[in-house]
């Protein structure tokens, strides 16, 4: 019996284009996701696995069943997302294999000035010989996540040819709309029923992430008083320059995204919708510890309302949304998710590489509803870029890495 590589299926699901879109209201957000949705059931259901189907909300869930005498053994499951980033256009995808890799310039011939070089990319080093997957310049190439997606697929196939190879039950579940913040919303975790997931959504080999920012998103509104400019002598109190003085306020250094790395958080104001007599600003607040986060959130609230205690007509109202939490809070408490994913990846031979991630996944939010989900390394490089990469290789190793982590999984009894 033949498999098909991660890599051929990576080329067979680039093909479909399921950008996602903010815009609209319906789960997925867009039919493209279906599309590839529906084409990864038929393609799980042609491997065997029997249970694998569609719900209502656009999510695939599939088991594995155990190897023998292993039924008992905890479940545990694989994630990624089958959307990618609106910001690029993710249609009319031309992947590109480039064969042997030797450090010579990657050319994507359908734009002059998509070069991946060395030099700028230093993570080509290490894939000198590999066969390196690109678009051909002029749109993303959708290894984010569809290497996750691919390497999930392979590891399955995997799985169901060899029917000894150590494993508890295992679940699969391909989702929409992770790119627009929505991947998490209508997952059926109880139904999932997975001791604890991994997605599939990284970077270079032995990436394994268990960190994420706690974030949230805060309005600031000044409200001012219009009149007729003419006539505005001591009458007008303009809410734009409020604004602005408010955020001129905020620290730069060791505060802002263009100063911080690593391990430090910020506040970042990215939308002003201005007018004289009502001036909104919205900040993304980010930072690894919530404690910090909520010592950040009263500093954006007392730096407002020092603004507008210069000036008696003016007021300001300060609201928070929660959007996720750092990971490491929920596991913390199980550290054996992360640990056995070490395991794993020993015995495949590759030195983990941890790394806090600037951001959140569908993971940060899974962890706190129940799921403790880190990220694996899934190749992926240059994510919303017209210069994203993958290499076969890479997908290979994460396909041996999740048949490991299964085997890990089973022998914890
Ligand atoms: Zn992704």
């Amino acid at each position: 019996m033949t498999h098909t590589s991660a890599l051929d299926r990576l080329l067979r699901y680039v093909a479909i284009d399921t950008r996602s879109d903010e815009s609209s209201r319906s789960t997925p957000s867009t039919p493209g996701q279906l599309t590839l949705l529906k084409l990864l059931v038929d393609e799980l259901h042609g491997i065997g696995i029997a249970n694998a189907a569609l719900d209502e909300h656009g999510y695939v869930m599939a088991t594995i069943p155990a190897s023998e005498g292993l039924a008992g053994a905890p479940v545990v499951g694989f994630i990624a997302h089958v959307d990618t980033s609106p910001e690029m256009p993710g249609g009319g995808v031309k992947p590109l294999v480039h064969r042997g890799y030797d450090g010579r310039d990657l050319v994507l011939p359908d734009a002059p000035d998509a070069v991946l070089r060395l030099a700028d990319h230093p993570a080509l080093a290490g894939q000198v010989g590999h066969d390196i997957v690109t678009a051909s310049g002029t749109t993303l190439l959708g290894a984010d996540d569809k290497a996750g997606v691919a390497a999930i697929m392979a590891a399955a196939e995997h799985l169901m040819r060899h029917p000894d190879a150590p494993r508890g039950p295992v679940r699969i579940a391909f989702t929409p709309d992770e790119e627009i913040g929505r991947g998490a919303d209508h997952f059926d975790v109880e139904r999932f029923g997975a001791v604890c997931a991994y997605t599939l959504d990284g970077g270079g080999v032995g990436e394994l992430e268990y960190e994420s920012f706690s974030a949230d998103a805060m309005t600031v509104t000044f409200h001012g008083f219009n009149t007729h400019p003419g006539y505005a002598k001591d009458r007008m109190v303009n809410a734009i320059k409020l604004a602005a003085e408010f955020i001129t306020r905020i620290p730069q250094d060791g505060m802002s995204p263009e100063t911080t790395d690593g391990y430090e958080g910020f506040v970042h104001p990215y939308i002003v919708n201005a007018s004289v007599e009502r001036t909104s600003v919205k900040l993304l607040i980010r930072d690894f510890s919530t404690t910090v986060l909520k010592q950040r959130e009263a500093l954006v609230e007392r730096l407002a309302h020092e603004v507008v205690a210069a000036e008696p007509r003016a007021k300001v109202e300060c609201a928070v949304d929660v959007s996720y939490r750092n990971m490491r809070e929920v596991l913390d408490g199980r550290p054996e998710v992360v640990e056995r994913a070490r395991e794993a990846m020993r015995r495949a031979g590759i030195t983990p590489v941890e790394k806090p991630i600037r951001g959140g996944t569908d993971g940060s939010r899974l962890s706190f509803m129940g799921l403790p989900t880190p990220n694996l390394f899934a190749g992926e490089h240059n994510f919303h870029s017209r210069l994203e990469w993958v290499s076969a290789q890479d997908m290979d190793q994460a396909v041996r890495v999740i048949v490991e982590l299964c085997g890990v999984w089973a022998e914890a009894r």
